[in-house]
């Protein structure tokens, strides 16, 4: 047998729905504020994620799938949803329709990393993307579409953490400042820290290894190097932030996995266990339409990841819809009735009920136990006597009662039921 490849779900029939609906409520939720959806392709080519030599992230420089096709070109499986959409809004102009370009994404995304709960190598995001508006207020309606989001998904134990890391200008200061702090303590860092104190610093601040973090405690704080225009910006934000009851704490050592981010920087934060920390990240990137060739266009966007967002639901016990589930099951007790059961199934289906007939040439036994398993809420008998009568005997299962229904009342007398 084949086994499924390292990093990768299957997700089953059985729990369809849960996915479902928080697709379902993304969607309502990003729509509620102007947002529509975008669908780009899966893979790109590979100059679209790799944008020249200087990037430090740990997606472009461990964790692409990138290969050759078979005409020699390097193709990439997006590690992420913004790259597609940005280059989407530039190749077709959109930047000359309205502004702001208000997008929403729902996909899969590629990431070579190690495995654990939350953590995949083909994982699912939904993401929203805020094209052409410079002002604090995109930012904030950002944030709070993800606080929405979260909300209306009935998460209550997440943390709004969020951060202003500045211009280009003020960050060059910055980095300046903790490469200073850093360097005297660089012997007791990771190897990762280590080509890091020279080409980004400020990645170090989002280290993981327990013998990193103890330092970036005391690192000087982003917030003491800004700029008027990006303190104005962030201050701005926090109040709009603030006036329409979104809660969050300021974390001056957010700092995002991508190199493309300006200004604000964010993340939801679950303690729920087995959640990965972070459920949604997000921030403001002025500079990427640029690098990517178009003009100075402002833009602000978050992803949240699917299966993260699950396990956070799951571990706070939030209540999913149930499955809808098989309202009728048509039974046939002999090859002439199974034969009519198939047609009043076909009849049902048509008014809007779902049904289920016998395709296994079974027992009328068998047939119930089937019926049982999927959870018919109802079981119509046909047999020679009732094809006869043009009649069935309609079971409740439920309550375990029969009633004796004439073919062209069984649909209303399910749907009765059902109300
Ligand atoms: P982390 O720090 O956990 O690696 P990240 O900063 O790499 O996250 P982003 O690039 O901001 O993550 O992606 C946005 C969201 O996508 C994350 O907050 C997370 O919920 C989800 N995500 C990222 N990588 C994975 C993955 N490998 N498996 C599942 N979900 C993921
Ligand atoms: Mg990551």
């Amino acid at each position: 047998m084949i086994n499924i490849p390292k990093g990768t779900k299957d997700m089953l029939p059985a729990e369809a729905h849960l996915w479902q609906y928080v697709e379902d409520v993304a969607k309502i939720t990003a729509e509620g504020y102007g947002f529509r959806e975008i669908r780009t392709p899966v893979f790109e080519r590979t100059e679209l994620f790799a944008r020249g030599v200087g990037d430090t992230t740990d997606i472009v420089n461990k964790e692409m799938y990138t290969f050759l096709d078979k005409g020699n070109r390097s193709i990439t499986l997006r590690p992420e949803g913004t790259a597609g959409v940005a280059r989407a809004f530039l190749e077709n102009g959109l930047q000359s329709g309205a502004l702001p370009f208000k997008a929403y994404y729902l996909i899969s995304a590629y990431r070579y990393e190690r495995p654990q709960a939350g953590r995949l190598r083909e994982f699912h995001q939904f993401g929203a993307e805020l094209y052409g508006a410079a002002d604090p207020s995109a930012d904030a309606e950002a944030i709070s579409l993800a606080s929405s989001l979260l909300q209306n998904l009935g998460l209550e134990h997440v943390e709004l953490r969020i951060n202003s890391i500045g211009c280009p200008a003020c960050r060059a200061r910055y980095q300046t400042a903790l490469r200073e702090f850093f360097l005297p303590h660089i012997d007791k860092m990771c190897e990762d820290c280590k080509v890091r104190v020279q080409k980004n610093p400020m990645r170090m601040l989002d280290c993981k290894e327990e013998g990193c973090k103890q330092f970036t405690l005391h690192a000087p704080k982003i917030v003491d190097y800004l700029c008027d225009d990006c303190r104005n910006h962030y201050e701005r934000t926090k109040a709009l932030l603030t006036a329409a009851k979104v809660k969050f704490t300021e974390d001056p050592f957010i700092v995002r996995g991508l190199d493309y981010y300006t200004r604000t920087v964010f993340e939801f934060v679950s303690d729920a266990a087995g959640a990965q920390g972070t459920v949604l990240g997000g921030g403001r990137y002025d500079g990427l339409l640029e690098q990517l060739g178009g003009s100075h266009t402002p833009a602000v966007g978050f992803a949240a990841g699917i299966e993260r967002l699950l396990l956070a639901m799951q571990a706070e016990g939030v209540e999913f819809p149930a499955p809808t589930g098989t309202d009728c099951y048509l039974a046939g007790m002999d090859d002439v009735s199974r034969e009519k059961a198939f047609l009043l199934a076909e009849e049902l289906r048509r008014a809007g009920l779902c049904c289920e007939t016998d395709l296994m040439g079974r027992s009328l036994k068998a047939q119930f136990k089937y019926a049982d398993k999927i959870g018919a809420r109802f079981v119509a008998v046909i047999g020679e006597n009732e094809l006869q009568e043009g009649v069935v005997q309609l079971k409740n299962m439920r309550t375990s009662s029969s009633v004796r229904v004439k073919f062209e009342e069984l649909a209303q007398a399910v749907l009765g039921e059902e109300e």
